[in-house]
């Protein structure tokens, strides 16, 4: 693959090559010249030249301005960088609601929907939700958006994901309150019928956290840099002091960390322990009833 170098000089072959081609032609040499993924170069055109995925297609006869190429052949680099695609556009879909993400927030991954669904099947009319570590706020938006009988709160220790997830709210017109949190700290006292998290849960030493996407995302909302399960346990812990009898805490979990989360469910006293696999079959959320 073509590497893109400091002093940008396939940056500027690139703006040459492709300012003044056709999109049809512009597309084949930008693949050919980058060796990007043929679903990420669409996506990089559209998002540079304003087109949607139809117009892409139905456009190709269309001349590339000198202007939109040299953007267009920013963010191929970028990508070329290892750049998440959601990053560079700015934006990802995550249970049918269009996300602003950006790089103080995690991007939301499919598997989480897994979490979505379990707790809007928990959650009763009318009932009190918190959603801690929120980030972008996926998980409490694609909730409070399923479920606008719900009364929503979501925390999280950055302020600069606050503010993602609150534009994000604001831009899908769903209704939540969101707090900056130490965890369970701005909630003390308060009662919940439902508690979600999915909290850093990878080990500090895991070497994924150097490969792919995860390379440019928030480091302390990816580990807990020990073990992977200080953020679980602290969550089991703070749980029962803030659910009502019978509220359900659900968390989402590493692909090898189930027992240990059904184990100190268990020890803390939970009933109905249980996991759930998610798309890929993988044991991905457990939770469990508060039983106090
Ligand atoms: N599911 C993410 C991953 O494995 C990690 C998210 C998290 O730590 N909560 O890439």
């Amino acid at each position: 693959m073509a590497q893109c170098d400091g002093g940008g000089q396939l940056r500027n072959a690139l703006v040459g090559t492709l300012a003044g081609l056709s999109l049809g032609s512009a597309l084949r040499r930008a693949q050919a010249e980058t060796g990007l993924e043929t679903v990420d170069i669409r996506i990089l055109f559209c998002h540079a030249l304003g087109l949607s995925r139809v117009q892409l297609i139905t456009g190709s006869e269309q001349k590339i301005p000198a202007l939109q190429a040299e953007h267009l052949a920013e963010l191929l680099c970028r990508r070329l960088t290892g750049e998440p695609i959601a990053y560079i556009v700015g934006t990802r879909e995550f249970y049918g609601l269009a996300l602003q993400v950006s790089p103080d927030v995690l991007i939301p991954r499919p598997e989480t929907e897994l979490l979505v669904e379990l707790a809007i099947e928990r959650l009763p009319r009318g009932g009190r939700m918190l959603d801690l570590g929120t980030g972008s706020g996926a998980i409490a938006l694609a909730i409070a958006h399923a479920r606008p009988d719900a009364r929503m709160t979501a925390l999280d220790c950055s302020a600069a994901a606050i503010e993602v997830a609150r534009a994000n709210a604001l831009a899908n017109d769903v209704k939540a309150k969101f707090l900056v949190s130490d965890w369970y700290e701005a909630v003390a006292g308060e009662r919940f019928d439902l508690v979600v998290s999915n909290p850093p849960y990878i080990a500090a030493n895991d070497p994924h956290l150097m490969q792919g996407d995860l390379r440019f995302e928030p480091v302390d909302a990816l580990t807990d840099h020990g073990d992977g399960l200080g953020a679980l346990r602290h969550i089991v812990a703070g749980a029962q002091a803030c659910l009502e009898p019978g509220g359900w805490l659900l968390m989402e979990h590493g692909y090898d960390q189930a027992n240990a989360v059904l184990g100190m469910l268990s020890a803390a006293g939970f009933a109905s322990v249980r996991s759930w696999r998610d798309i890929a079959g993988i044991e991905r959320v457990s939770g469990g009833c508060n039983a106090l």
